[in-house]
């Protein structure tokens, strides 16, 4: 159960359940689903369940920080073959969209149409 809830965040909603996603994850912690506008063969979003702005408040959650890394490194391993590229766009000026914190899990993964 998310503790931190932001009322105008687009995640907390997809979190909650209020905006559909196509969720490919989901534990105690974090959800993780598929990025509306992909930018990769696999682009994944793995997004912890509380509300957080970005990884530097994160940062201080070292736990779910690293669960969030450990998510994103099974999920490579089961959509692509295993590498991929981890981004955290962090702050207006370096593209971030949307302010509760996500990790972009980005791969080239050798998939049939539609699994992902
Ligand atoms: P940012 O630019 O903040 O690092 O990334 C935000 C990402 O969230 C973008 O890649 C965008 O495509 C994705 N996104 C924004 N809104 C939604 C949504 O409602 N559903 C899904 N699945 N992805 C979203
Ligand atoms: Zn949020």
């Amino acid at each position: 159960a998310a503790e931190r809830r932001d009322e105008d965040c687009v995640f907390c909603k997809i979190v909650a359940g209020e905006i559909p996603s196509e969720r490919i994850h989901e534990d105690d912690q974090v959800i993780a689903f598929k990025d509306l506008n992909p930018q990769a063969p696999v682009h994944v979003l793995v997004v912890p369940r509380e509300h957080r702005a970005d990884v530097r408040e994160l940062a201080h959650q070292p736990e779910q920080l690293a669960h969030v890394v450990a998510v994103a490194g099974s999920l490579a391993q089961q959509l692509a073959d295993g590498d991929f590229r981890l981004v955290f766009n962090t702050g207006q000026s370096a593209g971030q969209t949307v302010f509760h914190v996500h990790a972009h899990v980005l791969a080239s993964g050798e998939l049939a149409e539609g699994e992902l």
